[in-house]
């Protein structure tokens, strides 16, 4: 129990030896392969700049982020290394960031010429962007031949250097989709026709996590690992953390601010969708979706409490959740995990993802600023 909290309503403790030991994991499974540590949207919730920190001491050759912005806090972060940012948004400015040192995307014609405009005074380095069956960004078709030829042009020129060529999976995370076996010829035929331009890039990267745990045919010179090296499996499929010898790196834990005992028939929280059936004791935590947690776990999802699962009573709220303790002994102040590692017998962050119909790495990347980080 941890009694007299300062810190705020909750905190996520992170555990960088887990973080580190689950890059190992993953080194081990793409031995040949450059390791991307995906560090974007704040590092899936983790805090990017000490998540990246701790990617670099594991030896992660690179960073990946989405956006810019997120590659420019790496930098003021102190990073210096390999960062590749792969989103560009319409009327970004990318120049800072090519300064930087950041290699950007293109995905289509437009964002070359966006590259090409951005009037960076170091010569941008590319990873050109192909899109082989997931339909989001980057170029298919006519609109293939039409990058690689202005990006061929523009390296002739000495605009750009193209250093990658790169793809993205959509069912990564069911390894016998025939859509993987399609997405890696399509990638394939990419990489040869680049090279039919004389084009030949260093690197060549299409595995997520769950591609660099199944799929050593996709490993090509670079794999980028997000969820799995935060320790949450990539999907059922794959199997738990355990399964996998990944260790979850967030516990999210608070403290029980209010614990009364009340009658049966008492209704709990908006819409009264919870009514206690006995005589039972109920404890508020402070946190609710306003910090990310989700409301779809409503009447769902558990918590750990004295080493004891105890149900949500009702809907989440914005700033608090209320959970049945029966008649469990507890105090305001004993500690509540939402999730963790698992090895206390707390839920892990697929738990809350089940609980509440999506997957693991909503349960983590929406955790909001009320939440404390602190490191381990
Ligand atoms: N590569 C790209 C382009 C991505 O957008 C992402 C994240 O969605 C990743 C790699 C990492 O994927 P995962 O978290 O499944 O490892």
């Amino acid at each position: 129990p941890t009694k007299g909290r300062t810190t705020g309503p909750a905190e996520a403790v992170v555990d960088l030896a887990a973080y580190r030991a689950n890059l190992a994991v993953l080194r081990a499974a793409a031995p040949t392969a450059l390791q991307m540590a995906v560090v974007k949207a704040d590092a899936y919730g983790h805090g990017a700049v000490e998540i990246s920190r701790a990617a670099r001491q594991a030896g992660a050759e690179w960073l990946g982020v989405a956006t810019i912005e997120e590659a420019a806090a790496l930098r003021r972060g102190g990073d210096r290394g390999p960062v590749l940012a792969w989103l560009s948004p319409a009327g970004a400015d990318l120049a800072p960031a090519i300064d930087a040192g950041v290699d950007v995307a293109a995905g289509s014609t437009a964002q070359l010429e966006a590259v090409l405009g951005a009037g960076a005074t170091t010569r941008p380095r590319v990873h050109l962007k192909v899109d082989t069956g997931m339909a989001r960004g980057g170029v298919r078709g006519a609109e293939l031949s039409a990058l690689f030829e202005a990006a061929r042009a523009a390296q002739d020129a000495g605009s750009i250097e193209i250093v990658g060529i790169f793809s993205h999976l959509a069912c990564a995370d069911e390894p016998a989709s025939p859509v993987n076996t399609a997405q890696e010829h399509a990638f394939g035929e990419a990489v040869a026709e680049l090279a039919s331009y004389g084009v030949e890039p260093e690197l060549r990267h299409l595995a997520n996590s769950a591609a660099t745990l199944t799929r050593p045919s996709v490993h090509h010179d670079l794999v980028r690992v997000g969820i799995a090296s935060y320790g949450i499996s990539p999907g059922p499929t794959l199997g738990t953390p355990a399964d996998l010898r990944l260790t979850p790196v967030m516990t999210l834990r608070t403290a029980l601010s209010l614990v009364r005992r009340v009658p049966p028939g008492t209704g709990v929280s908006y819409g009264h969708t919870y009514v206690t059936k006995r005589e039972t004791t109920l404890g508020l935590v402070p946190v609710g979706y306003g910090d990310g947690i989700l409301r779809a776990a409503s009447n769902a999802a558990s918590a750990w409490v004295n080493g004891t699962l105890v149900p949500i009573a009702g809907r989440v709220c914005m700033d608090q959740v209320v959970l049945d303790l029966g008649d469990l002994a507890a105090e305001r102040g004993d500690e509540v995990v939402l999730f963790g590692a698992g090895t206390r017998g707390e839920p892990i962050a697929e738990d809350w993802a089940a609980a509440a119909g999506t997957i693991g790495y909503e349960v983590v990347t929406r955790l909001g600023g009320r939440i404390v980080r602190t490191y381990v």
